[in-house]
């Protein structure tokens, strides 16, 4: 059985996997929030995960391994979008969770085996917050019930490698007055009439955010499971308020054993943000004509834990890459496995970038049926990612006409016509190769099938 390696965050080092039971290994990530589209960097986290998901069923089987993602669905980022609109929440985060399962499936991820919804776990977090009070860990203060971070003093901290006292030095936390310690944090809060609430034994309110992920992935994967995973801006303060609430509930389990994190995002050099001009969805990539295949190669091109640069030029070269090995590929089976080198890279620490590498090499040796296995298990060349390349690419008529074109001016020797016609082709990118054979053309990585219109 191939061996995984991964970099687990709590111990900075790279390990080989052993999940707690081969039947049944268990992962865990962070999901979104959901009241707008995501963005281009809330996908990677989507995308790099889903490549572990699809290798674990690989080497444990498809029905051994139980993926779970969250949907918060309640969260004052909500509550807002609901006032400005004047739309009701639930309408709110229907519409935006379907949103992003359209998305990110456009991206080629399958969907989770649990996708939990934290207004469906009220019970749960409440259950689990009582457990807290009652093993001294956390206190119910005017209306808020705070996890004390003291309490876990020896704990806290670890994931992200600072102690509390540091924590307190460098954050800017917020201090209400029932706070004991400046970082203890919230696991309950009132709510106000016209905000969504539940009863509790501490009054009608919501939970905080930390304790949803913590209560889930409980219910659905046991006090101890093997992998959580999330984009490292969730290390502190979120992933580290995940391990204090499920440890100190549940002092007999480790929570989860191996902690992956990805790095984020950037757009051509940059850091995205709004008020820079460089803050896109997934949703405009694919309204611009961008295909999802191509966002997900070049998310996969990098390491996940490298920051990743979207640039214009590598979705260029990313179109042309994958244009070729689906041209490559097409009408063939796939071999019977991926190819071991393709496997060995994925198997370290889901070297991507690696795996592509020798994919590259399938193409150029020939062997296609190799690299349509290799491809599909990194969730590329897929029958649901297929479509985009075919209908922009059936470039058979154009070549038979500048043939035509051709042997006509060889008769003429006027070769103005065919002249005409290889400047439109290359204006549109695509690559005209004229031999004693006949004419080949080929969509070159600036390919703009638009521009091919009254030829
Ligand atoms: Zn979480």
């Amino acid at each position: 059985m191939t061996t995984i390696k991964l970099h687990n965050t709590k111990s900075r080092t790279k390990e080989a996997f052993a999940p707690i039971d081969p039947n049944n290994v268990r992962m865990y990530v962070c999901g979104p929030t959901v009241y707008d589209r995501a963005h281009i960097g809330n996908a990677r986290p989507v995308v790099v995960f889903d490549v572990l998901f699809r290798l674990l069923r690989h080497v444990y089987g498809a029905d051994h391994v139980t993926y779970a993602r969250n949907f918060t669905d309640v969260d004052d980022k909500i509550n807002a979008r609901a006032k400005e609109s004047g739309r009701p929440i639930s309408e709110i985060t229907a519409e935006t969770s379907q949103w992003f399962l359209d998305d990110m499936g456009a991206l080629g991820a399958l969907e989770p085996t649990h996708m939990p919804r934290a207004t469906a776990y009220i019970p749960q977090m409440i259950a689990m917050i009582e457990e807290l009070i009652a093993k001294g860990h956390a206190y119910a203060a005017e209306r808020h019930v705070l996890f004390a971070v003291d309490s876990w003093k020896e704990g806290y901290g670890q994931l992200s490698g600072r102690s509390v006292d540091d924590m307190i030095a460098g954050a800017r936390v917020e201090v209400a007055p029932y706070k004991k310690n400046p970082m203890d944090f919230v696991l309950w809060k009132p709510s106000s009439e016209d905000l969504p609430g539940w009863d509790s034994p501490w009054g009608r309110g919501r939970p905080g955010w930390h304790i949803e992920c913590s209560a889930m992935s409980y219910d659905l994967l046991g006090e101890s499971f093997d992998i959580h995973g999330g984009g490292n801006d969730l290390m502190f303060p979120h992933h580290e308020n995940e391990i204090a609430q499920s440890c100190c509930a549940h002092p007999k389990g480790d929570f989860a054993r191996y902690w992956m994190h990805n790095e984020m995002l950037q757009v051509e050099g940059k850091k995205m943000s709004k008020s820079l001009g460089n803050f896109f969805t997934v949703r405009d990539l694919l309204e611009k004509g961008v295909p999802g295949e191509v966002v997900r190669f070049v998310f996969l091109s990098t390491h996940y834990r490298k920051p990743m640069d979207w640039t214009e030029r590598k979705a260029a070269e990313a179109e042309a890459t994958l244009r070729k090995w689906r041209a490559l590929t097409a009408g063939i089976e796939p071999a019977a496995s991926a190819a071991a080198a393709v496997i060995d890279a994925l198997a370290d620490d889901l070297n991507t970038a690696g795996a592509i590498a020798e994919m590259h090499k399938l193409a150029t040796s020939g062997d296609a049926a190799g690299l349509l296995a290799s491809g599909q298990l990194l969730g590329l060349l897929t029958a649901d990612l297929a479509g985009w390349e075919v209908q922009n690419v059936d470039l058979a008529p154009l070549a038979e006409k500048l043939a035509g074109l051709r042997a006509a001016a060889m008769e003429t020797k006027d070769f103005s016509a065919v002249d005409t016609m290889k400047a439109a082709l290359l204006a549109a990118g695509v690559e005209v190769r004229m031999s004693k054979t006949g004419v080949d053309l080929m969509p070159g990585a600036d390919f703009d099938a638009a521009k091919l219109e009254g030829l």
